[in-house]
C-alpha cells in the first residue's frame, strides 16, 4: 500500500535494525484516515471469505482492525492481555510472548464472543515471530473457528513469522513489507510475498 509505505518513510523512526517505530499514526497517535484506508485493502483483500469476526490484539491492533471490521459489517473482538476478573471457565486463554516486551504474558477472549459457527479474520499492527498473530489463530481454534486469513499492516519481512504462518496453514497478507531495517533505513521488499 504506497500510502502507507510513505507515511512509514515520513513518520517512521528506526530503533534498531529489528524495530521499527510508529507511533504517529498507528502506536500511540492514530491516523483514522490511513486506518480507514487500511480497513479497506483488507476488506478487499479478504472478500469472498465469508468472514464473520475480526479478531485483534489489544491494544496497537484495534485502530486498523476496527476498521477493516467496519467495511466488511462484522463485529471486532480485541484479545485482553490483563486476567478479566470472571470466571476462567467463561474465556479462551492463550500464552503469548511479546516481541516488544519479551515477556509472556496471557490473552483471553470471551467464550460469549466467539465459536464454531466463525470464519475469523486476524489483524495485527506488526508481523515479526508470528507469536502474536499464531496465539491469536490458536484461540479462534479452542472456540472451533475457522481461521480465514492473517491481515497484517507491516510486515518486517526479514524475520521469520510469514514462514511460520505459511507453515501452518494461514493466508497471510500484508500491506507494507519491510525487508530491511538496517543502518537506520527502512527498505521496503520489492514483491509481495504472497
Ligand atoms: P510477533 O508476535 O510477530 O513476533 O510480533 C508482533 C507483535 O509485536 C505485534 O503485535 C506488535 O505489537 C509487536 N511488534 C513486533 N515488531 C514490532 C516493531 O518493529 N515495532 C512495533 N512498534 N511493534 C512491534
Amino acid at each position: 500500500m504506497k500510502r502507507l509505505e510513505q507515511k512509514i518513510v515520513q513518520e517512521g523512526i528506526v530503533l534498531n535494525e529489528n524495530v521499527l517505530k510508529v507511533d504517529s499514526f498507528l502506536n500511540h497517535q492514530v491516523d483514522p484516515q490511513l486506518m480507514l484506508d487500511i480497513g479497506r485493502t483488507f476488506s478487499q483483500l479478504f472478500e469472498g471469505e465469508g468472514v464473520t469476526r475480526v479478531l485483534t490484539l489489544e491494544s496497537s491492533g484495534i485502530a486498523p482492525a476496527v476498521m477493516a471490521a467496519l467495511q466488511m459489517n462484522v463485529p471486532l473482538l480485541f484479545a485482553r492481555k490483563r486476567k478479566s476478573l470472571t470466571l476462567k471457565d467463561d474465556l479462551y486463554t492463550e500464552n503469548i510472548y511479546s516481541f516488544t516486551k519479551q515477556e509472556e504474558s496471557e490473552v483471553t477472549v470471551s467464550r460469549k464472543f466467539l465459536s464454531s459457527v466463525d470464519r475469523v479474520l486476524i489483524i495485527d499492527d506488526f508481523l515479526a515471530n508470528g507469536d502474536a498473530a499464531l496465539g491469536l489463530a490458536r484461540i479462534a481454534e479452542q472456540a472451533g473457528a475457522k481461521v480465514v486469513g492473517i491481515g497484517i499492516v507491516i510486515e518486517k519481512a526479514f524475520q521469520p513469522g510469514r514462514e511460520k504462518l505459511i507453515e501452518y496453514g494461514y493466508r497471510v497478507h500484508s500491506l507494507a513489507r519491510i525487508a530491511s531495517l538496517s543502518e537506520g533505513k527502512v527498505i521496503f521488499a520489492t514483491d509481495s510475498g504472497d
